[in-house]
C-alpha cells in the first residue's frame, strides 16, 4: 500500500483516523499494521495490501477466480481494450472525465477497469472482499496512482462523500443484498460526483434454466468446477451452428467469447458465485433516485446506469 493512501483510509468500524506502522517497505508498504486512533482496532497490511476483512466469505469463489484467471481480462495483457470499452458502455464517462479524480472500483476483481482508470489519469481505490485483492495488487497494485484494499462493501474503511466518482461493475448482484450494497457505495460519494452500475438483467427467460443448473453448480468443488468450465473452450464450436446453438443454449448456456480463456472464465463466473440476483431497469432507477441521483441515465446492454449525486 501506499501511505498516501491514509488521505482517505478511516476505520470501517468508526471511522477513526488510522496510523500505519511499516514493518516492510520499499515505495510500498508490504507489511504493517494500521491502528485506529478511536476505537483501537488494528488492521494488517499483507502482501502490500490491507486487510479489512478477516476470513472467508460468501463470495470465496471470486478469491480463486481471479488468483486463477488473473491477467486474462487485463487490457495490458490480451492487446485488446474490451476492458476499457466496457468501462464507457457502463459509465458514459470520457477520458477527461477521470483526470486528477479520486475514483472508487467496488469489486475490483483483478483490476481489469482500475487499469484503465489509472491509465486515463485517475487515482483509483479498488476494494474487493475476496483474495482477488492479491490478483489485483499483483497485477496493477504499484501503479502509481492505484490503491487495492480488501474490504467488504458493507463496511467500507472511507467516510461518507470521499469520491469523485465510483463504479461497480458486475459485482453488486454477487452480494447477500445488492440494494444494501448500492446505498453504502452511493455514501461514499462527494455530492455532485457520479456512479455507474453494471448488475444482471431479469429480462427474457433464459436465466431460469440456469438457476436450477446453479442450485447444483454452486455446491460442488471449486476445482471440479474450474474443470468442467473447461468444457465451454470447444463447446462453442458446436453452439456456433445455426439452430443448435440456439437450442443447446436455453439448457445449458456457456460464454461464446471468442478468446478462449476468457471463455472459461466467463463460463465459470456463471456457475459458481453463491449470490446471483437479476433486475429490472425500474428497480435500479429507484435506487438512484433514493440515493439522492437525480440526474440518471441508461445505457444498452441491460442493465447499464449511471447517475450524478444532487444532494
Ligand atoms: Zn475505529
Amino acid at each position: 500500500m501506499k501511505p498516501s493512501a491514509l488521505r482517505f483510509l478511516v476505520c470501517p468500524a468508526c471511522h477513526g483516523e488510522l496510523d500505519l506502522r511499516a514493518d516492510r517497505r520499499d515505495a510500498e508498504v508490504s507489511e504493517g499494521i494500521l491502528a485506529c486512533r478511536q476505537c483501537r482496532r488494528a488492521y494488517p497490511v499483507i502482501r502490500g495490501v490491507p486487510r479489512f476483512v478477516a476470513e472467508r466469505t460468501y463470495a470465496s469463489s471470486f478469491g480463486d477466480q481471479w488468483n486463477w484467471f488473473r491477467k486474462v481480462q487485463l487490457d495490458s495483457w490480451s492487446g485488446t481494450r474490451e476492458s476499457e470499452t466496457t468501462l464507457e458502455a457502463t459509465t458514459g464517462w470520457r477520458d477527461a472525465d477521470y483526470v486528477g479524480r479520486l475514483v472508487l472500483d467496488a469489486g475490483v476483481g483483478a483490476g481489469r477497469f482500475a487499469e484503465v482508470v489509472a491509465r486515463k489519469g485517475g487515482e483509483v481505490v479498488g476494494i474487493d472482499l475476496t483474495t482477488a485483492a492479491d490478483a489485483a495488487y499483483a497485477n496493477i497494485g504499484r501503479l502509481d496512482k492505484v490503491h487495492v484494499v480488501q474490504a467488504d462493501i458493507f463496511a467500507m474503511p472511507f467516510r461518507e462523500r470521499t469520491f469523485d466518482l465510483a463504479y461497480s461493475i458486475g459485482v453488486l448482484h454477487h452480494t447477500p443484498d445488492p440494494r444494501a450494497a448500492f446505498d453504502r457505495v452511493a455514501a461514499a460519494v462527494k455530492k455532485g460526483g457520479g456512479f455507474a452500475v453494471y448488475v444482471y438483467a431479469r429480462y427474457g427467460s433464459a436465466h431460469r434454466v440456469a438457476d436450477v443448473v446453479r442450485r447444483l453448480t454452486t455446491r460442488l468443488p471449486r476445482r471440479l468446477m474450474l474443470a468442467l468450465s473447461a468444457v465451454a473452450i470447444p463447446l462453442y464450436y458446436v453452439y456456433r451452428v445455426r439452430g443448435l446453438g440456439e437450442a443447446l443454449r436455453l439448457f445449458f448456456a456457456i460464454s461464446m467469447h471468442p478468446n478462449w480463456r476468457w471463455r472459461w472464465l466467463d463460463t465459470f463466473d456463471w456457475y459458481t458465485p453463491r449470490y446471483q440476483w437479476k433486475f429490472l431497469y425500474p428497480e435500479v432507477f429507484g435506487w438512484f433516485r433514493a440515493n439522492g441521483f437525480l440526474d440518471v441515465e441508461v445505457f444498452d446492454g441491460p442493465i447499464r446506469m449511471r447517475g450524478v449525486k444532487t444532494s
